[in-house]
């Protein structure tokens, strides 16, 4: 138990929760003053400690408010060079996972069947034994234990996967919204293994292919922030966004002009204005002319096959818009080709070359290489999950460090299910959520206040950042930070195990990588943005200081703003390893007509059972998915004003053949499976289209997530959402 946390109090809770293992009421009552105390006028005295935002790959700093020792508010770190003071929709609600009724007050053990939720409480050197029994037992047999997470990247990221290596096992990672996902296509053009960047801030002209710029791009806050900037800044004309989406995004709102394309329309359009720019000389000839490479047969393949005829008829958009579109791009002085992280490597090599054509490489407003190449072999959990419900791989044990493999919208059936072949399942969720409720043992982790943290943020300008800090409050349950589980259960397990794992605690190896980070002597604690830029001129200049005397003094300097940044990348680098390596290698773009042609010809040819394509889309509520987070539901289908259940988007001609408006309700019907959903009409969509938000359905997800009923996974018997077609039925 924790010095926080007595037995007297474990009995206390356990007698009004379920079966003694959640925070049940209580959570309630205290978030509740929590609340009251943030809102209201209080004369106790506020404090302010540093903290990290878990809820995505961003890393956002937070800090939180301390009012009489309950923390009671979350708010952005004005030094965190991400977000600098802001958070998006899930940073705020975070204070929620703290009081959340749901937690795990400590570990346990299953004692009824699987699903059953029925727990017997137990001590965590009995919970090490366990799971280190059942490890030992897996070295004999060939089923390789799999451990699978939400990717993140830093010491206790990289702890997880050492433990689990040693064991032999199969580590899998929940893929992070990031430009990590864009990283092969940039490899492809330029030879550099490493995220792109996207300088949105500088950039005079946008064209994005289905980034969620103004909502869930990259580093959401980051974005957002950034295109407040691009809108407004000062000294310069208002940027110009031209959004290419299949359905109406609150991006697409905030757009100067939106186009409705299907993701192949999107990709037709993309080498569409790459003819057109090559076809009238258009291109930044500086920048082509000195990093050619193979541009010429690139140039000659796209011209002769995306005529503008062809490509108007494809994507329905008129041959004078394609031709102004180009022209657009072409004449600004800073553009910029933006693509969400999730797009097709058709899509993202098409969108690639459009920035090589106008030269958006190593300049203000356009793409740089971030400075360190991220760690390879990050193995997408989709792969083994699905192996799994094939029956082609069957755990001895698998790990679930959080929900997130559960709630994703690509998977084409409830992964829960399939789980149910595994030997043994232990959760690291602080939750009772639909990942510890498949379990056979326990472990549950802190919340993040309660966590000491060294996460590498997401790769966006101004460089590199590593978000830092120590707990904010002491755990409050007895719950223990998973790189502290686990280092007693290789310490249990001896051998490559133990090796492996020589820290003791969570803090052991943030302190390890801040003396890391130290010995580099580049970058620095996070500070204004003033002096980050400074940083940046002295860095530059060859210089380097880090404020601080002492490795002690740095690491304190470092816990005490949130985290360590350097905002130093070498611009110039993309076009020194261009002219090392003999240019540009732009991927052939061939086939992509006749990818859109089939997609439109099956669009066309389906018959009247199934009449429309299914796009599945996630909102900045859902994308974090966090089921314990309550405020994420009310702000769902917002400003639609659709709280706490799935909408699907259709055209004005859709809903007027089937005699419906916004606000009526809909079955959604695919050839495997049906779903009911609340309709907003979208006038400009595509009439052939429906777009379904997705709110992943977790009946087992905690006490909020129980209210949504039915989600899109059910709609995806054919395989992925891209091959679905549904009809609606009024209901
Ligand atoms: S963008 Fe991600 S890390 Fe930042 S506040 Fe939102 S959920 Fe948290």
């Amino acid at each position: 138990m924790s010095a926080s946390f007595s037995r007297r109090d474990f009995f206390t809770y356990s007698g009004s929760v379920l079966a003694g293992i959640t925070l049940g009421e209580w959570g309630r009552r205290h978030l509740a003053r929590a609340d009251a105390l943030a809102s209201g006028p209080s004369r106790l005295p506020a404090e302010w400690a540093p903290s990290v935002c878990r809820d995505c790959a961003a890393a956002c700093g937070i800090r939180v408010r301390m009012v009489d020792g309950a923390p009671v508010k979350v708010e952005g770190n004005p030094l965190c060079p991400i977000g600098r003071g802001r958070l998006c929709a899930s940073g705020q609600a975070g204070i929620e996972a703290y009081y959340d009724p749901d937690r795990l007050i400590g570990p346990a053990k299953r004692t009824g069947a699987r699903g059953e939720n029925r727990w017997t409480a137990i001590t965590w050197d009995e919970a090490t034994a366990i799971l280190a029994s059942r490890l030992s037992g897996t070295r004999a047999t060939e089923r390789r234990p799999l451990a699978i997470g939400m990717e993140e990247r830093g010491p206790l990221a990289d702890g997880w996967t050492k433990f689990w290596t040693a064991c032999d096992a199969r580590v899998a990672w929940t893929p992070a919204q990031t430009s990590a996902r864009l990283r092969a296509g940039f490899l492809a053009l330029t030879g550099i293994d490493r995220e792109p960047l996207f300088d949105l801030e500088h950039a005079t002209y946008v064209l994005s292919f289905g980034a969620p710029i103004a909502e869930t791009w990259l580093s959401p806050v980051w974005a957002q922030r950034s295109f407040g900037r691009f809108r407004r800044q000062a000294g310069r004309s208002r940027g110009r966004l031209v959004q290419v989406d299949a359905r109406r995004s609150a991006t697409a709102r905030k757009a100067d002009e939106w186009l409705a394309l299907t993701p192949e329309q999107q990709v037709v359009l993309a080498y569409g204005l790459a003819a057109i720019i090559a076809r009238e000389s258009r291109g930044n000839r500086q920048f082509l002319d000195r990093f050619a490479g193979n541009h010429a047969e690139f140039e000659r393949d796209v011209v002769r096959t995306y005529l503008p005829d062809e490509v108007s008829a494809l994507t329905g958009i008129p041959v004078v818009t394609i031709l102004r579109l180009a022209r657009e791009l072409s004449a600004t002085t800073q553009p910029l080709v933006a693509v969400a992280a999730d797009a097709s490597r058709e899509l993202t090599d098409a969108v690639f070359a459009l920035n090589a054509l106008v030269g958006a490489y190593d300049r203000p407003g356009g793409i740089y290489a971030a400075a360190t190449a991220p760690p390879d072999g990050i193995e997408d959990a989709a792969g083994p999950i699905e192996a799994i419900a094939a029956g082609r791989i069957r755990p001895a044990v698998l790990a679930l460090r959080d929900g997130s493999a559960l709630r994703r919208s690509s998977l084409v059936e409830r992964p829960d299910a399939a789980f149910a072949s595994a030997d043994f399942i232990v959760s690291f969720s602080p939750y009772l959520d639909e990942t510890s409720t498949l379990a056979d043992l326990l472990l549950p982790a802190h919340t993040p206040i309660e966590s000491w943290h060294a996460v590498r943020a997401a790769a966006v300008p101004p460089g590199e950042a590593i978000a830092c800090a120590a707990p904010v409050v002491k755990p409050r349950l007895d719950t223990r930070d998973p790189a502290e589980t686990l280092a007693h259960v290789a310490r249990a397990l001896g051998g490559p195990a133990a090796a492996a794992c020589p820290w003791t605690t969570a803090e052991d190896l943030v302190i390890g990588e801040l003396e890391r980070v130290g010995q580099m002597r580049r970058g620095g604690a996070y500070t204004s943005a003033y002096e980050t830029e400074w940083l940046l001129q002295l860095e530059k200049g060859g210089w380097w200081t880090s404020g601080s005397q002492t490795p002690q003094a740095f690491r304190q300097a470092v816990l005490g703003a949130g985290g360590w940044v350097d905002p130093f990348f070498q611009d110039g680098e993309i076009r020194s390893t261009l002219d090392a390596r003999h240019g540009l290698t732009f991927s052939s773009p061939g086939a992509a007509p006749a990818i859109a042609a089939a997609a439109l010809h099956a669009s066309s040819s389906a018959g009247a059972q199934f009449p429309y394509r299914l796009l599945i889309f996630e909102t900045s509520a859902s994308r974090a998915a966090d089921p314990n987070l309550p405020v994420l539901y009310e702000l769902l289908g917002q400003p639609e004003g659709i709280p706490w259940q799935p909408w699907v988007e259709i055209a004005g001609e859709t809903a007027r053949s089937l005699g419906i408006d916004t606000g009526a309700k809909v079955k959604v019907v695919s050839p495997g499976g049906a779903m009911s959903a609340i309709v907003m009409v979208v006038h400009g969509m595509q009439p052939d289209v429906v777009a379904l938000a997705h709110v992943p359905a977790l009946p087992e997800g905690g006490r909020w997530a129980r209210e949504i009923r039915s989600d899109s996974r059910q709609l995806m018997a054919a395989g992925s959402a891209a091959a679905t077609r549904v009809r609606l039925e009024r209901v």
